[in-house]
């Protein structure tokens, strides 16, 4: 019996991380002074790791290392932030993704009209907590039940995580239906996430065993992971290919893998290599 390894057909990095991560080789390469990034560029410790080969560190405030440039992390930072990143460094790079930037701005224009302003996300995460820096009395809600504990206006506008399904906003929307007048959605959900969720659950659903590539600390690879176990159970998130264990993949004829927004194609490519290995089948099949 010969294992078909098969690829979901939206897998691995996208615009934002892209764009975030040539801005780095390029700073490390030309940029001005030492090299940092506010927080993890992106949420993916083997890519921070190659960064940091690479000269680029990661800094948890701007004062940490003043001085040479400084990269915003594509999760988008608060103003106050960037101002300290402003008044601390001789550079500052801004790689917040655009459809990041896109989410801040109907925060902060639904805040200036006068909406109580919902973020559905994860409390906590840096892309949550930006986009409440930039709404100034938004409040962050992860499922429909923490409504019960927020006094809701007449007029109630909601923006969404880039990474969040359309499955949660679609449930939190209709848990505040009869709870306001008015309710605005601006639906920030990002094409990539989308697309790359769905295209998992396809793959999932045709596969005896997944293996989804990305950080543990990367909201939108675990939430592809949480996807692929409902339709197959025999679903492993992993970072690298030196987690891979033979024994997964006892009997399985079908090998899907799928990847996070945050990881790049080299590392999809190594995993496919490593699974080719344990198998004994090379390439992907199609
Ligand atoms: S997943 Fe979407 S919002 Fe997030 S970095 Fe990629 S393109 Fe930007």
């Amino acid at each position: 019996m010969t294992a078909k390894i098969s690829v979901a057909d939206e897998a691995g990095a996208c615009y934002g991380v892209n764009r975030a991560l040539d801005m780095a080789r390029e700073a490390a390469q030309d940029g001005v002074g030492p090299i940092h990034t506010l927080g993890p560029l992106i949420h993916n410790p083997c890519v921070v790791r190659e960064l940091e080969r690479r000269g680029v560190s990661v800094v948890e405030s701007a004062s940490e290392k003043p001085g040479g440039t400084i990269l915003l992390r594509t999760h988008g930072v608060t103003p106050t932030e960037e101002r300290a990143a402003h008044a601390s460094h001789d550079v500052v790079l801004d790689a917040t993704c655009p459809f990041v930037i896109r989410a801040h701005q109907a925060a902060e224009r639904l805040v200036q009209k006068g909406y109580t302003v919902l973020v559905l996300g994860e409390a906590g995460h840096p892309e949550v907590e930006a986009t409440l820096g930039h709404a100034p009395g938004a409040i962050a809600v992860s499922t429909p039940a923490d409504l019960d504990d927020i006094a809701l206006g007449r007029k109630v506008g909601v923006v969404v995580q880039t990474t969040q399904s359309r499955h949660n906003l679609r449930e939190l929307v209709s848990a505040l239906v009869g709870r306001c007048e008015e309710l605005r959605v601006i639906d920030t959900i990002c094409e990539a996430t989308s697309l790359r969720q769905e295209a998992a659950a396809k793959l999932a659903n045709d596969s005896d065993i997944v293996v989804v590539i990305g950080g543990r600390n990367s909201a939108n690879t675990t939430r592809l992971a949480q996807i692929c176990s409902t339709f197959c159970p025999r679903t492993h998130h992993i970072e690298s290919s030196s987690e891979l264990e033979g024994s997964w993949f006892k009997g399985a004829e079908n090998i899907g893998v799928t990847a996070g927004a945050s990881t790049p194609q080299s590392q999809i490519d190594d995993v496919i290599a490593a699974i080719g290995r344990l198998v004994g089948t090379e390439g992907v099949g199609v």
